[in-house]
């Protein structure tokens, strides 16, 4: 399959041939000739697997196709994107400018943590593709700086980013403003019954995409793990990068605290490292992440609420400095490395206390990591043996406040009385939700889904304190 094959204009085609892209990934090959059908699409892709272009090139096509007569008006959209993190909402946008290049087509991005003037400001003359976090959007319509009378597509990406962080209510009220008849495209790593719940709030009878299985990791991507005492796990870190020769290392660390200490740790021992989290304001966090991408930065150190939005090409290695209290967020994680076909090795530091963390995770990338012994940090308390794996159950959907409360008040509109039991509504999601196909397909079947979601809803959500 040849991107010249997709139904894309020339000068498309000429900012992919120059950004080096020589073939569609397989999302892409599926979303771009859905997308430019029309239809809705709810699409299962991991990171990495090249999503952002997969909703981006079809949306500038169809813009394309339709400038001349649909010209945007004033704090007007045609195409809005919502992204649960400030840096994926960045980096979305700056595909995009890569991707239209050659086209008169706008873009802005919006997030909170930064003025709102001069987003107000430039939102005056109106843009095609606007990229936002839902906070700030709020802020920006309930001030008549952006409306909606224009729009023609509405991107949910992260979705389940979306819940974990909280942000339903949000999306929620946005939708609420919204033109009714519009194209709906909702991207998910994981599609949890709960985001199954949220889809049938949100797409139309979809074209359902799935790349990789639920919780799968890429398979360029080498995991290993080296038990160690916890007060060890600096020097190790140490170690490894001076003794193999890291140039460069994404590390994870749970908590701001941890990550700013490890930070100065490394600072100490002559390597060049910063830390991206939520208390750093947005200007530290954007000149951390550029000081990393040019390679001035060897070392970047970040909680799991940056995991999402980094994506530097041909990341060797991510460290898990600690392991994550959400599964899943290992596979978004170590999602940074192994990107686009390029090998990555993901090494997690597995302190004796981490050894239930350590079982969940494995539990749910269904397979075991492999570990190593490092000489001199041999651990004294010493993590147990991993268990034998058992495989995914399908689970109901835990109850969301705000999701379940809407799928209850339809379902009593259909019945024309009050539903008795949000439970009722539970099961009947669970039989329609199961389905996942491997491949595009019109209609929902019957095949297994993994369905192990965590939610985490995070009431101490940087975004919403400084929105
Ligand atoms: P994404 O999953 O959208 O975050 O993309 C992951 C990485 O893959 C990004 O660095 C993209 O620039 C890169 N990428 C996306 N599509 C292609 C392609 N067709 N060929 C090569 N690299 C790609």
């Amino acid at each position: 399959m040849q991107f010249s094959e997709l139904g894309l204009s020339n000068d498309i085609l000429l900012a992919l041939t120059e950004k080096g892209y020589t073939e569609p990934s397989p999302i892409q090959a599926k979303a771009i000739p859905a997308v430019l059908s029309g239809q809705d699409i709810m699409a299962a892709a991991q990171t990495g697997t090249g999503k952002t272009a997969g909703f981006t090139l079809p949306i500038l096509q169809k813009l394309l196709e339709t400038n001349t007569t649909n010209k945007v008006k004033p704090n007007n959209t045609r195409v809005l994107i919502l992204t649960p993190t400030r840096e994926l909402a960045a980096q979305i946008y700056d595909n995009i400018k890569v991707y239209s290049k050659y086209l008169n087509l706008s873009s802005d991005v919006i997030f909170g943590g930064v003025k709102i003037n001069p987003q107000m400001q430039r939102l005056r003359q109106g843009v095609d593709i606007l990229v936002a976090t839902p906070g700030r959007l709020l802020d920006l319509h309930s001030q008549n700086a952006i409306k909606f009378n224009q729009l023609e597509m509405l991107v949910l990406d992260e979705a389940d980013r979306m819940l974990d962080m909280g942000f339903i209510h949000d999306i929620k009220k946005i939708i609420k403003v919204l033109p009714t008849t519009r194209q709906n495209l909702l991207f998910s790593a994981t599609f949890s019954p709960e985001i199954r719940l949220l889809a049938k709030q949100l797409v139309n009878d979809p074209v359902e995409i799935s790349v990789a299985a639920e919780n799968t990791t890429a398979s360029t991507i080498e995991h290993w793990l080296i038990a160690v005492d916890k007060n060890k796990k600096g020097s190790l870190l140490h170690h490894l990068i001076t003794s193999e020769q890291w140039p460069q290392v994404l590390v994870f660390c749970r908590t701001k605290h941890g990550a700013n200490k490890l930070t100065k740790v490394l600072e100490s021992q002559g390597h060049k490292a910063a830390a991206i989290h939520g208390n750093k304001s947005q200007n530290a966090r954007t000149k951390a992440l550029a000081g990393f991408k040019d390679k001035s930065i060897q070392v970047l150190i970040a909680t799991d609420i940056a995991a999402r939005g980094i994506d530097i090409s041909q990341l060797p290695y991510v460290v898990n400095f600690d392991l994550p209290n959400v599964q899943e967020d290992y596979v978004h994680r170590i999602g940074r490395t192994g990107r686009a076909g390029v090998e990555g090795q993901a090494v997690s530091l597995v302190s004796a206390d981490e050894y239930q963390q350590l079982v969940d995770i494995e539990h749910v990338i269904q397979q075991h990591i492999t570990r190593r012994d490092v000489e001199g940090f041999m651990p004294q308390n010493i993590l147990p043996e991993s268990r034998d794996i058992k495989p995914i159950k399908n689970k109901k959907p835990k109850k969301i406040k705000g999701l379940n409360d809407d799928k209850a008040k339809r379902s009593e509109h259909k019945n024309g009385q009050r539903s008795k039991s949000n439970k009722k509504g539970h099961t009947n999601q669970d039989k329609q939700g199961k389905a996942f196909s491997s491949t595009t397909s019109k209609k929902p079947n019957k095949s297994n889904t993994n369905t192990n979601s965590n939610n985490t809803n995070n009431s101490s959500d940087p975004y919403h304190k400084t929105r």
